[in-house]
């Protein structure tokens, strides 16, 4: 039996602002699984509503085997940090840290002891005595932290907690969140906008957008098999090529034809897939990973002549460095298409020319449009 979960779920906002529209999650005991997706797209609603600081239009929400929608929140054994976290502003940060925690004290526990070393392990720790205004942002949000950890509860609700502070911090309270939650087998929904502490942090992953969970799958998975386009291009480190052309058959194989005119012949492991498809029109989304390069003024004279008719000439015009991986901007001379690729070894000064070359095994095939299938994926029909 599922620790959480939600059946349908349905909030549309005054004029008609369509919050959450039929979502649907299962969150196993002791799991933590992240919501991800951009501003808007319904996380913080979602919280609400199982938090029961929301009343849905309609669907069902269960945590463990109750059905809990129509319960307040006290009766629901949820513990919950919000995005703009509210402390008690008459409270020492200490009496803010065990205030949620008393009622619930079990016998020969000692809440000062916990709360104490969760705050040191935050870095709050001399902080204790001081009122909420006499904290930054950023500490704010880890007294929050620090009492949800303190205070623990069935299903723990966490609305990017870590948006405020500043790299290294994060990091390191990522990793606390982590081993707490592995430590207490706790049940945890846990919220952010960003991919990488996503990617870091889950056992799961549900992408959002626009009020619809669009996929619900380990990081692995989603990372490898992204069920359409826009999970791919959410959950990239950098920029996705996105390649719009035809297919056609030739001699039994497929053939890829883009808009400048190249045709790549497609991995023969596609072949079910792309006849379940049936259509001609497709995208190709490629990763840095799918794209490499080669620095010269005339075409690669290899002797692989497929290899040598699709490379694309292009100019470097820019790089991004995010400290354990430098990419490289490109545009085609063609057609100012950009494209992104890992740097290797010395990285080429901005303006230098070359071919790309596509490695269509780590290419994923889409349908057209923003939300286009992966034609690859079980889930394509
Ligand atoms: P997220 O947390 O993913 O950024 P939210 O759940 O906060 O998104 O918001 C989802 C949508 O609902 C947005 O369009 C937002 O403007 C709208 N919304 C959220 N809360 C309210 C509210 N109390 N009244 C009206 N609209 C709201
Ligand atoms: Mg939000």
């Amino acid at each position: 039996m599922p620790a959480l979960s939600l059946h349908d779920i349905q909030k549309t906002f005054p004029k008609n602002i369509q919050a959450l529209r039929g979502v649907c999650l299962e969150v196993r005991d002791g799991e933590l699984l992240v919501l991800a997706g951009p501003s808007g797209c319904g996380k913080t609603t979602t919280l609400r509503v199982i938090a029961g600081l929301e009343t849905p239009d309609s669907g069902e929400v269960h945590i463990a085997d109750r059905r809990v929608d129509g319960l307040p929140p006290r009766d629901r054994d949820v513990a919950m940090i919000f995005q703009n976290q509210v402390l008690f502003p008459h409270m020492s940060v200490l009496r803010n840290l065990l205030f949620p925690s008393r009622p619930r004290q079990t016998a020969g526990e000692d809440l000062t002891d916990k709360a104490q070393s969760f705050a040191r392990e935050l870095e709050i720790g001399h902080l204790l005595d001081r009122k909420p205004e006499e904290l930054s942002g950023g500490e704010r949000q880890r007294v929050a932290l620090a009492r949800l950890l303190t205070r623990g509860a069935g299903c723990n609700l966490l609305d990017e907690p870590l948006a405020h502070l500043d790299p290294l911090l994060r990091w390191q309270a990522l990793s606390l969140i982590k081993s707490w939650q592995r430590r207490f087998q706790a049940t945890m929904v846990y919220v952010t906008h960003d991919q990488r502490e996503a990617l870091t942090i889950a056992d799961r992953i549900g992408v959002m957008r626009d009020g619809q969970l669009h996929q619900v799958d380990s990081p692995q998975k989603i990372f490898g098999s992204p069920r359409n386009r826009f999970v791919m291009e959410f959950l990239s480190p950098t920029q996705t090529a996105f390649i719009p052309g035809r297919l056609e058959q030739a001699a039994g194989s497929w053939i890829f034809h883009d808009a400048s005119k190249l045709s790549w012949p497609l991995p023969p492991e596609w072949k079910t897939a792309l006849e379940r498809y049936g259509k001609s029109e497709i995208v190709l989304g490629l990763r840095p990973s799918a794209v490499r390069y080669s620095l010269s003024e005339k075409p690669p004279t290899s002797t692989d002549q497929e290899k040598q008719s699709t490379a694309i000439p292009a100019r470097v015009v820019g790089h991004e460095f995010t400290g354990e991986q430098m990419y490289m901007q490109w545009e085609a001379i063609s057609d100012s298409r950009r494209w992104t690729t890992f740097a290797n070894g010395e990285t080429p000064s901005i303006g230098s020319t070359g071919f790309l070359h596509i490695d269509l095994d780590e290419a994923i095939p889409f349908a057209p449009g923003p939300l286009g299938m992966n034609l690859l994926s079980v889930h394509a029909r």
